[in-house]
């Protein structure tokens, strides 16, 4: 039989290959600890981005409840609960002889650990539908906009992403806890005292940006025009535009 999802050749009787079910399993389970989170990003008066959330003022009085994160929830809870059904051998249509009356978080563990989850014989829609929402519910909590690279971890070199009002990070990879701001500046370091890091105006004026320097790409391109500032084959250093971003003459038409 071929896996439903990778269409990779897998045992007799398995809808999923064994990869595709330990990413299935473990897809259920982080939207299992994405339900807590979930429930708070109901609120509208929260800011989005579910793990550091701050509270703010909105101009004009917000709805008390985000709908398309009460629907998004419902949708959750459907489709667990009836994965949970087939897994468990119980007739959609007869759905009331389930005397489980577990919660959404229970649920969604208990699929992820059933004996059956490779076997059912429609695992890979489910496990469509279950990707599906689980990129939805990523959207809510961390929406992809506010997340931005703001430098490499200090122990293992992975890039780290965070939205703008966080002050911590945890570097996916080795789980080094660290400060936003530290990272930044040390990218920023890097990329200044390496004279051969280059990039283009808009490359510049984005780096500078994360790390809290003000730099259009208009005046990078401007300095360029009135001499100040050589231009390689490669693009403009990195440490060329610091210089003339922090030297005294410059300072006012800068800030
Ligand atoms: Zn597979
Ligand atoms: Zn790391």
């Amino acid at each position: 039989m071929n896996c439903q999802n990778c269409k990779m050749m897998t045992e007799d009787g398995c809808s999923l290959c064994v990869t595709c079910e330990l990413r299935f399993a473990g897809t259920l389970l982080r939207l299992a600890r994405d339900v807590m989170p979930l429930h708070d990003s109901l609120d509208a008066t929260l800011h989005p981005g579910g793990h550091s959330p701050v509270r703010i003022q909105t101009a004009t009085p917000p709805t008390p409840i985000r709908l398309d994160v009460l629907d998004l929830i419902d949708m959750l809870d459907a489709t667990a609960r009836e994965l949970w059904h087939r897994l468990d051998g119980i007739d959609a249509l007869d759905w009331r002889k389930d005397k489980r009356n577990e919660d959404l978080m229970a649920t969604l563990i208990a699929c992820a650990g059933h004996p059956k989850l490779a076997t059912v014989a429609d695992a890979g829609l489910y496990m469509h539908v279950i990707n599906d929402l689980a990129r939805k519910v990523d959207t809510v909590l961390d929406p992809p906009e506010q997340r931005r690279e703001i430098g490499t971890c200090e122990l293992c070199e992975t890039m780290l992403t965070a939205g703008a009002a966080d002050q911590w990070v945890t570097c996916p990879v080795c789980g080094r806890e660290q400060r936003a701001q530290t990272v930044k500046l040390r990218r920023l370091k890097t990329l200044c005292w390496d004279d051969s890091e280059r990039g283009s105006a808009a490359d510049i004026s984005k780096a500078f940006a994360v790390s809290g320097l003000k730099v259009s790409r208009k005046t990078i391109t401007t300095w360029e025009q009135r001499g100040k500032l050589p231009r390689h084959a490669d693009g403009y250093a990195y440490c060329d535009v610091y210089r003339l971003l922090i030297g005294p003459d410059l300072t006012k038409s800068v800030r």
